[in-house]
């Protein structure tokens, strides 16, 4: 979220969006701008129905103020989270509150168009299941499980969905509906998700991701850092001390963190041992709460080569917060990793880190999503745009 501190339309919307200002006499306290100023700018912000009056706010001395709160009814965000094997598409109001979800299973090893045709049919039935018309939706968010060029918000050069390398996803789904369309890596997407929702103070916080990938997400104050060419965070593909035995990974190296340790490599050796039907990091989850001993073992086995990797992680970004989410996000699995991290790591990296198990789960890739959505429809440009016309 922005949080630079002009004084136009916009920049007052963005505070009364973070909540940093609720009645007229902040914003004048924030901005400094005289009252008939900034009774200016609110007007033209009610005018334009981005901004509503709540009530009255409790009294300071005198008449209590007027509140004032976005508006979060007047159109929806249609987010759609990709994963390897499924995908959840999920329809959210302005206010980041889930209306209606719905999972569908998808092959990112699939064309791009077909994977997407599926996703907008998936959309239309949530859109009908929440009353929604088509032309309430403001924005579409797409979260992918592979690195994204920060600049031109297409996938660059993905490890596991290589068909997908420049495709042009938002141009394909605005010939569905005309709205911005937001591109992001799922593990960073989720960061955000975490970091906005669930640890608002955290001033940094990485969010590993253990599904049929491996991947992590690095958010500072409230942001996305995508790394220059969209690929911070990408551990998966890290070698490691020890290799994979020798597997091939997905991307078509040996050496991989993801080809040990990821769940569609614990499907793999699951499947060899003698697990015929475990296809996916989902399976693989299921034995592991069913109390498997080889799927437990393997999980453990998997936390400690994460762990290693995570400890050049945490001393590289000091993380006030690392949450672990995904298929395989378990207590065994985090268990593993913090007794190989904490050893391998410098005390000063470790003594105030918080390592939790995410608590949104699959909501937290639609709630990062569609609030970098909102991000990008609420701008200051585009909400000086909206006041100005
Ligand atoms: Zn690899």
């Amino acid at each position: 979220m922005e949080r630079s501190s002009g004084t136009d339309p916009g920049h007052v919307f963005a505070m009364i969006r973070q909540g940093r200002c609720t009645t007229r006499a902040e914003i004048q306290a924030a901005t400094g701008l005289s009252r008939i100023t900034v009774g200016q700018r609110v007007d033209a912000l009610l005018a334009a129905g981005l901004i509503r009056e709540s009530g009255r706010a409790a009294s300071t001395g005198g008449r209590r103020p007027l509140q004032l709160e976005m508006v979060t009814d007047s159109g929806v965000i249609v987010a759609m989270a990709l994963n390897t094997r499924h995908a959840m598409v999920g329809l959210l109001d302005l206010g980041m509150n889930l209306l209606c979800s719905e999972d569908i299973p998808a092959d990112v090893s699939r064309p791009p168009a077909e994977t997407l045709d599926d996703l907008r049919e998936a959309s239309r039935r949530v859109l009908a299941k929440a009353g929604w018309p088509e032309a309430g939706v403001v924005g579409i968010g797409v979260s992918v499980p592979g690195p994204v060029d920060p600049r031109t918000g297409r996938l660059n050069e993905p490890p596991i969905m290589t068909g997908w390398h420049d495709y042009d996803i938002a141009g394909r789904l605005q010939t569905w509906l005309p709205v911005p369309v937001t591109v992001e890596n799922d593990a960073n997407a989720m960061a955000v998700g975490e970091m906005r929702s669930a640890y608002p103070d955290a001033p940094a916080l990485v969010f590993l991701k253990v599904s049929t990938g491996i991947g992590a997400g690095i958010a500072l104050n409230g942001q996305v850092w995508p790394g220059y060419d969209g690929g911070a965070g990408d551990i998966g593909h890290m070698r490691v001390d020890g290799g994979s035995d020798g597997r091939v990974c997905s991307c078509g190296a040996t050496g991989c963190l993801a080809a040990t340790a990821s769940g569609g490599a614990i499907a793999q050796q699951l499947r060899e041992k003698g697990y015929s039907d475990v296809r996916s990091a989902r399976d693989v989850a299921e034995l592991v709460r069913g109390g498997d001993p080889e799927a437990v073992a393997l999980i453990a086995a998997a936390g400690e080569r994460i762990g290693e990797v995570m400890a050049a992680v945490v001393c590289i970004v000091n993380p006030q917060t690392v949450v672990i989410g995904g298929d395989l996000a378990s207590p065994a699995l985090l268990s593993a990793i913090i007794s190989s991290m904490v050893p391998r790591s410098m005390p000063r990296a470790t003594r105030n880190l918080r390592i939790e198990l995410s608590s949104l789960g699959e909501e937290a890739g639609l709630e990062g999503i569609t609030s970098l959505v909102v991000d990008d429809v609420y701008s200051v440009d585009r909400v000086n745009q909206a006041v100005s016309r």
